[in-house]
């Protein structure tokens, strides 16, 4: 299984763009005074820089809050916001840090409670606070010295949006306006750019559009539905896997999705990973059950269902079980992260000879994987934090000996990597491939990971050449993860115009009149008849219509039916992104396209 990724925020403040973040730190402070210029009465929250920017939480006062605190302001106030902080910024206002007492403190901050909050929890005796004009804050910086060093048309503020004061749903809902900064107007305008084509290829929007997958209040959030179209598409996803999965001698296994707690317990996912399991309650028994959030425990009772000898391993065990997660509704995001879901899992249980050539296959396939998707990628070689042990199941000794042995295999076969430490599992490290989309934009999706932990915890045997009982070590693999995630990134790659094997309806015939409409429907038999996806158009639109929407439904292949064709006996082609082919005939398209997508094209 993978690690999840928390985080309310992405508070990031990397030390090499220490100015850039001190520039929208400081920006902060300047959008706080400018809000309270224009609502005087304001309570402050915090504001921080964020990647690529900035953002404050603001209580603002009721004649700005409408009532059952809907936000009277909206995106259409920021230009106004905007303006009053640009005034600022001519002014060279001074950052002034000053260290005062706790009481002093105190004393400044009475009418605002969520400061007054903050200070509490402080320690020491001396507290930093920063000045800017008639703004002070309680901040440790650092800040620019002046408004000056901020380029005022390097900065945009982007939205309003609600947060609850620390991240607690429990407190009150604060305003939050994000804003952007960067060091010159060029990167500003580069990233909006960037912004937009994310937004063109934005797979939420693009599911809709081209009908794949809906969500509903009544099935719940984080839960999608996908329609005919979107299930093929995932189902070529899994089939490639499957396909990969027994070149390397994978077998195939179906395991049920929720088992009893005591199996968690077991495999420390309880002890580790129990908030984020949805429970379950029979009506018949009192004992705890979850719905699985992976498959591995559940795997190893198969193995561990028949004495194994050194001549059965390596035991390996594919699965595309629906998985549950109990994400908080508020971190879900269209099929990027979900409440239900499935991955091209599998685990193989082997002896620690087996190792290197269990892994060097499942890399093959991987990069297999990658080529039919035409994905760029790079490997995270994961390892364990030494400092923060606790975090882990497993002892030291075992974690230095596993991450010695993945790194001999990444230099052994010439594998490009970088080390993150803290990214492993709680059983042990793993190579994470890390995909590069058309914009460059990296996603997390193929794993790798070895365990010498779970089998132990299971208490796993095989009986070695001389007769002794031995504990199998286990991998853990995906091959591009969560079929339903890489729908998401496969989607927003190819801005939704997939290669040919993968889309969902591959060709549309389009008559050029009424009377065309019965051989538009042969030629559809014919080509479903040879397994591929076909559609005859016939309804009562003009051709240039359904030419038109054709495009925007990606459908790689229009063939345009009339007189003509008829009388020849062929279909006049238009390939998407190439447009006219010219006629041909039916057989030599049927050869054309099945070529493409025998070779994933
Ligand atoms: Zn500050
Ligand atoms: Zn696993």
């Amino acid at each position: 299984m993978q690690k999840k990724q928390k985080g309310i925020e992405n508070i990031r403040l990397r030390s090499k763009e220490a100015s850039a973040d001190t520039v929208r730190h400081s920006l902060s402070h300047i959008m706080a005074m400018a809000v309270k210029k224009l609502y005087p009465e304001v309570k402050f929250g915090i504001g921080p820089a964020i990647e690529n920017g900035f953002y404050y939480d603001f209580d603002l006062p009721a004649e700005a809050s409408g009532e059952g605190g809907q936000l009277k302001i909206s995106d259409a106030d920021l230009p106004k916001i905007e303006k009053a902080i640009r005034e600022l910024l001519e002014q060279d206002i001074k950052f002034i840090r000053k260290q005062i007492t706790k009481a002093q403190t105190k004393r400044m901050f009475a009418n605002q409670p969520y400061k007054m909050e903050l200070i509490k929890d402080l320690g020491g005796r001396k507290i930093s606070i920063f000045q800017s004009g008639d703004f002070t804050d309680l901040c440790a910086g650092p800040h620019v010295k002046s408004t000056r060093e901020i380029n005022p048309k390097a900065f945009k503020l982007t939205k309003i949006a609600g947060a609850y004061w620390r991240g607690d749903e429990k407190n009150k809902m604060l305003t939050r306006i994000y804003g952007l900064a960067f060091a010159t107007e060029k990167e500003l305008k580069d990233y909006l750019f960037m912004i937009g084509e994310a937004e063109k290829r934005d797979h939420r929007k693009l599911g809709k559009d081209l009908d794949l997958f809906v969500f509903s209040d009544l099935v719940g959030p984080g839960l999608p539905l996908y329609t005919h179209k979107g299930f093929t598409i995932l189902k070529e996803i899994v089939n490639f896997s499957r396909e990969l999965n027994q070149s390397i001698g994978y077998q195939e296994v179906h395991t049920p999705n929720m088992n009893k707690a005591e199996l968690f317990k077991v495999s420390g996912h309880y002890e580790k990973y129990k908030e984020d399991m949805f429970r379950v309650v029979s009506n018949y028994t009192q004992e705890e059950y979850f719905l699985k959030p992976m498959n591995c425990p559940q795997h190893t009772q198969i193995y561990a269902s028949k004495m194994r000898s050194y001549k059965d391993l390596p035991i390996r065990i594919a699965d595309f079980a629906n998985l549950y997660r109990d994400e908080r509704p508020g971190e879900l995001s269209g099929l990027t992260r979900l409440r239900a879901f499935r991955q091209d899992d599998g685990h193989c249980f082997c002896a620690p000879e087996q190792i290197k050539p269990e892994f060097k296959a499942v890399l093959k396939v991987v990069q297999q994987a990658m080529k039919a998707y035409k994905m760029n990628y790079k490997i995270r070689f994961s390892l364990w934090d030494p400092k923060n042990p606790q975090k882990y199941l497993g002892e030291k000794t075992v974690w230095e000996k596993s991450q010695k042995l993945l790194e001999e295999i990444l230099i052994e076969n010439k594998i490009d990597y970088f080390k993150a430490v803290g990214e492993a599992a709680i059983y042990g490290p793993k190579m994470d491939l890390i995909a590069k989309d058309s914009i460059g934009r990296e996603w997390q999706l193929s794993t790798i990971q070895l365990d010498f932990i779970m089998p132990q915890r299971f208490g796993l045997k095989y009986i070695d050449e001389k007769g002794k009982e031995k504990t199998p070590i286990m991998i853990h693999r995906a091959l591009v993860g969560s079929p339903e995630r890489f729908l998401a990134v496969l989607l927003e790659h190819h801005i939704g115009a997939l290669p040919v094997w993968l889309s969902p309806v591959q060709v549309w015939v389009i008559p050029v009149g009424s009377s065309h409409g019965r051989y538009a429907q042969k030629i559809a038999e014919q080509l479903k008849a040879e397994g591929i996806r076909a559609e005859a158009k016939t309804d009562a639109e003009t051709v240039g219509k359904k030419i038109r929407e054709g495009e925007m439904q990606k459908i790689p292949y229009l063939l345009i039916v009339g007189d003509k064709e008829i009388k020849a006996k062929t279909v006049a082609v238009r390939k998407r992104g190439a447009g006219d082919k010219g006629a041909m005939s039916i057989d030599k398209f049927i050869g054309i396209i099945k070529k493409e997508v025998a070779d994933k094209k």
